[in-house]
């Protein structure tokens, strides 16, 4: 992260921000708003300025997964002042919602309203804004790609054929937009049950890290399947912050690294 990214022509820069990473998925789910958060929280972790936007429009988690409270403020010039949270600074449209108020809009308003997330938020000075973009490939996906160079894209999936089958379409769809992809995460990799130890392949095994050599992309890490992550998510208070030094933290930290 030692310098700004070039960008060509057609794309323009986020003022104040040096990088930017999307986290993708094919299906919802399977973890990706999860992988964000966490990954966000990792490069904080490391010293980096970080920033998380959540492009999820249609289901934004970001709110919740970081317990984000109220509007974000919005200056006389009309631009808004990102949340504040564990250190990220963390815009969300869910955060000018009411808790069950629906986005009823056809792509180019949606793709509006991504941009103005995007540039009209006083980011600061950030090393790395963590884009969590919607499940799949959309109107939001080609509208991102289009208005600036990403510095790459992680994709999650759990090991399950039906999950993989649509991470490959995202990459592939990455690929021909000419985003680099980053690596894959295998989520819910497995579960080991508290009381006895053993393990449960829940959703299968192995499946993330032969799709990611197929693509000819890095393998970046597996998660397993933990309640306390569903748990502490719920809460707002994510994994690296609920239980820094516990294996998961671990696990996203690492992957935070091979990123
Ligand atoms: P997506 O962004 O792909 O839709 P989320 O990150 O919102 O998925 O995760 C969906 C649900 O699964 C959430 O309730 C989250 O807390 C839970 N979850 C995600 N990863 C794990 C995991 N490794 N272990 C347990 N629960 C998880």
């Amino acid at each position: 992260f030692s310098h700004g990214t070039p960008q060509p022509p057609g794309k323009t820069p986020v003022p104040g921000v040096r990088h930017i990473i999307a986290v993708g998925s094919g299906k919802g789910g399977v973890g990706k708003s999860t992988t964000a958060v966490n990954l966000a929280l990792a490069f904080a972790a490391e010293g980096l300025r970080t920033g998380i936007l959540d492009a999820d429009l249609y289901g934004p988690s970001i709110p919740k997964l970081l317990g984000l409270e109220g509007r974000p403020a919005i200056r006389e010039d009309g631009i808004f002042t990102p949340h504040g949270a564990y250190g990220l600074k963390a815009m969300s449209i869910g955060s000018m919602l009411t808790k069950d108020q629906a986005v009823v809009w056809r792509g180019p308003m949606a793709t509006s309203a991504l941009r103005q997330l995007l540039r009209e938020t006083d980011w600061g000075e950030l090393d790395v804004l963590v884009v969590d973009l919607p499940p799949g490939t959309g109107d939001i996906h080609i509208s991102l790609f289009q208005q600036v160079t990403l510095d790459g894209a992680v994709i999650v999936s759990t090991p399950q054929d039906l999950a993989l089958i649509d991470a490959k379409k995202a990459v592939d769809m990455m690929q021909r937009m000419g985003v680099r992809l980053l690596g894959l995460v295998e989520n819910m990799s497995y579960f080991i049950a508290p009381d006895t130890g053993r393990r449960y392949d829940i959703f299968g095994t192995g499946g993330a890290e032969r799709a990611a050599a197929e693509l000819g992309m890095p393998f970046l890490g597996a998660i397993p399947l933990v309640m306390s992550i569903r748990e502490d998510s719920d809460a707002g208070r994510p994994p690296l912050v609920a239980e820094p030094d516990g294996p998961e933290a671990k696990a996203f930290r690492q992957i935070a690294r091979a990123v």
